[in-house]
């Protein structure tokens, strides 16, 4: 594969970059932020004017991202990536976004013969760093097969089916994160409610079937009061916004996600929409008058 291009250079595209260019992938870069472009330069990435300057130097072109308005911009503008794409090049977007959208813009790129594939990722920026995301993939089966090596630079891949999958993957993956750490916040205010200290609650289930990676993350920062992200509640809010436009357009009902949406939007309403989603446990002090630090704290 010759140059990669890559679009977006924030939290977690800075690192995912850097990591393809530690493997000695030659990158051509772009951001509206000069200064996130100039650190992908200094590291020897090429500066790209545009994103169809980035796509007619590159044969792969990677995006990550905020949400669907920003893939679609730098896709449909003027000097967006559709204006300049080849018959037979691949675009990846990493982004978290509608799988509507995906499917919507991945017709846009076949139909001047190019190739899309959906790939959001979850971990954060630690793993972004550590180059150990996990990768979802939607799109062509063949398709992945030719970017596989390099999607694994910066984690671990796994197919899922036809495009706009990935970013189902990606929603459930939201869902289930959301839903898990409102149900630990719920359950330590129980357990603080009835006078038991909730870290000894913890230390008593985590071994059992409760335990789970969100109560080991974020009951911990609960007892604490340890709430810098991590995972901003502003980029939950829009994923659980991803996953309410889908299931409305399938006629699903989530009054689970309803409710956890809900909380975080309070949260926001507050001002820590900043905070990392375990804040959560700041909506249940709030709702029961309760705190969840330790006691000694
Ligand atoms: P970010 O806001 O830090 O970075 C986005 C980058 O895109 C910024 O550098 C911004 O300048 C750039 N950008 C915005 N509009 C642009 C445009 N029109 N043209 C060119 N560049 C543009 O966001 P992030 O944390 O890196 O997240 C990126 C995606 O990854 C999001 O969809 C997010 O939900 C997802 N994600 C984030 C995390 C996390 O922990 N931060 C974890 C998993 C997935």
């Amino acid at each position: 594969m010759d140059k990669i291009g890559f679009i977006g250079l924030g939290i977690m595209g800075r690192p995912m970059a850097k990591n393809l260019l530690k493997a000695g992938k030659a990158l051509v870069v772009y951001d509206v932020v000069d200064s996130a472009v100039n650190e992908l330069v200094s590291a020897g990435a090429e500066r790209g004017a545009s994103p169809a300057a980035v796509t007619g130097a590159t044969s792969l072109v990677i995006t990550m991202l905020p949400n669907s308005p920003h893939v679609r911009e730098v896709v449909c503008r003027k000097d967006g990536i559709l204006s300049a794409v080849r018959p037979g090049q691949i675009v990846v977007d990493m982004s978290s976004i509608a799988p509507l959208v995906s499917r919507e813009l991945c017709g846009l790129l076949e139909a001047k013969g190019a190739e899309m594939l959906d790939a959001p990722v979850s971990g954060g920026q630690e793993k972004a760093e550590k180059g150990t995301l996990a990768i979802m993939v939607g799109g062509k089966e063949e398709i992945y097969g030719k970017v596989k090596d390099i999607l694994d630079l910066m984690g671990k891949s796994n197919y899922v089916a036809g495009i706009g999958a990935g970013q189902i993957a990606k929603l459930v993956n939201q869902t289930l994160v959301g839903i898990n750490i409102a149900a630990v916040a719920e359950g330590m205010s129980l357990a603080q409610k009835a006078g038991v200290e909730p870290e000894k609650v913890f230390n008593a289930i985590r071994g059992g079937l409760a335990g789970s990676q969100c109560l080991e993350d974020k009951a911990p920062r609960m007892f604490e009061g340890r709430y810098a992200p991590g995972f901003r509640i502003n980029l939950h809010i829009k994923d659980l916004g991803n996953v309410q436009e889908t299931g409305r357009a399938l006629h699903l009902s989530m009054p689970l996600v309803a409710q956890v949406m809900e909380m975080m939007q309070n949260l926001a309403a507050d001002g820590h929409e900043m905070l990392d989603h375990g804040a959560l446990g700041l909506f249940y002090e709030k709702l029961n008058s309760i705190s969840l630090k330790k006691s000694s704290l």
